[in-house]
């Protein structure tokens, strides 16, 4: 295991390195920023608004740049994305001269960060953008394969991304490294279109496991494949409380049902996504499990169920992410609202319901108050058991909000 660097994760914003930064002057150019662009730094968020942006001179796309406050202060330096509405992601509160030799330094604390804190699994998230200091990169790793996304103008950039795979492949010697394409996202950074596919080696397909359950995995094709590893160690977690007859709606690949089933007389697992359903299937039989996978819309499910009066002693309901922007939170809070009111119709006294929400737009505070609407709707009484989050290893920096958004909660029906 190589040690630790001595940098701590406080210092990865804001002191320069010896390594990678100087106090010389760099022949980067420099944006000027509002004070009020200037405060949201100080208080130790990384990103700048293009409204907050009073001049860019002369900085091409993607470049690193030194940012200063309306009256000339140093801010630190930054990539600039010239299309992204976050204009100025920050990387350092000092000059930086050498990015991609920082970034690689970057890459090695959130290794170390995994090998202190990631256990029983050989898939999660190596590199979480934001939570990790490294702006626009996201690396998994599923056992032997890493997949890479690379979301900005910066970290496109080809010397940037040779010193991402070179500290990757250096340090995790993966048999193969795939880049997964958002075709979107390359639009909207005004980058040219790009396939997915590999970037190192032939592997595309692996078996991965978490607390002794195994899962395929597929980098083959350019769709999201790969898992919901944002939510594994809640599947441990759920594991823990669920009994009876379960219910898992909004399956995908089977991540709850495959947990839950080793502690349940019966699970179901719902989803109207035919290939994800295919995955879980072959995922039930790689653990020798018998799980039932129903294809159906979990609205018209849960209607129909709740309004012929099954029961059931677990459900967990996982859905998309309802509010993609703030102008929908209202529909998103009826639509988990009607969600969770069918389901806790359907539990018996002494049922575990695990609810979730990814949408990052609506908050703890209002999740909680939806779920409490719902039981007091259907007459139940909640006790909460577990409020969690997603896993460490998409780590959630306390100044920078944006980069927790998932919530599940673990709940005691009667
Ligand atoms: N619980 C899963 C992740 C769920 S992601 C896991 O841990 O792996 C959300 C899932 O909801 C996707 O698989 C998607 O196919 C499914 N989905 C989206 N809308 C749906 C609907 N109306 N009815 C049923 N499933 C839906």
């Amino acid at each position: 295991m190589p040690a630790r660097t001595s940098h701590s994760a406080d210092h990865k914003n804001r002191g320069e390195t010896s390594e990678t930064s100087t106090v010389h002057a760099a022949a980067a150019s420099a944006i000027i920023i509002s004070a009020r662009g200037a405060q949201r730094l100080k208080n130790g968020h990384v990103w700048v608004y293009r409204s907050d942006i009073l001049s860019a001179d002369g900085v091409t796309p993607g470049a690193v740049v030194r940012v200063k406050d309306p009256r000339g202060r140093q801010l630190g330096s930054a990539l600039y994305s010239s299309s992204s509405q976050i204009a100025v992601r920050m990387i350092s509160n000092g000059v930086v001269e050498n990015f991609p030799a920082l970034l690689r330094e970057r890459i090695r604390e959130a290794i170390a960060y995994r090998q202190d804190f990631v256990r029983n699994t050989n898939a999660y998230r190596v590199i979480f953008s934001e939570g990790d200091f490294l702006p626009g990169l996201i690396v998994d790793r599923y056992n032997e394969i890493l997949s890479v996304q690379i979301l900005t103008q910066a970290m496109d950039a080809e010397p940037v991304r040779a010193a991402v795979l070179a500290e990757l492949t250096e340090r995790v010697q993966p048999a193969s490294i795939a880049e997964r394409v958002e075709p979107h996202i390359r639009e909207l950074e005004q980058l040219p279109a790009r396939a997915s596919g590999l970037l190192l080696g032939t592997k595309t397909s692996t078996i991965i496991s978490m607390h002794g359950v195994q899962l395929h995995y597929d980098a083959g094709t350019g769709q999201k494949t790969g898992a919901f590893l944002d939510q594994r160690e809640n599947y441990a977690a759920a594991a823990q409380y669920a009994h009876g007859e379960a219910l898992d709606i909004f399956c995908y690949q089977g991540g709850f049902a495959l947990h839950l089933a080793r502690h349940c007389s019966k699970v179901i697992g719902v989803d109207s996504s035919r290939p994800a359903l295919e995955v879980a299937d072959r995922n039930a039989a790689l653990n020798k499990l018998e799980i039932e996978w129903m294809e159906a819309n979990a609205f018209d499910l849960l209607r129909d169920y709740s309004a012929s009066g099954r029961q059931y002693d677990t459900i967990v309901l996982d859905p998309p992410a309802f509010a993609k922007n703030r102008k929908t939170l209202e529909t998103a809070l009826r639509g988990y609202k009607e969600l969770n009111l069918r389901a806790l119709k359907m539990l018996r006294a002494g049922g575990t319901l695990v609810t979730c929400s990814c949408s990052y737009h609506v908050s703890e505070k209002e999740f909680l108050e939806v779920i409490s609407e719902a039981a007091s709707d259907s007459r139940r009484t909640l006790r909460l058991l577990e409020i969690r989050g997603q896993a460490k290893d998409h780590p959630t920096v306390l100044s920078i909000p944006e980069t927790g958004y998932l919530k599940c909660l673990i709940l005691h029906v009667s």
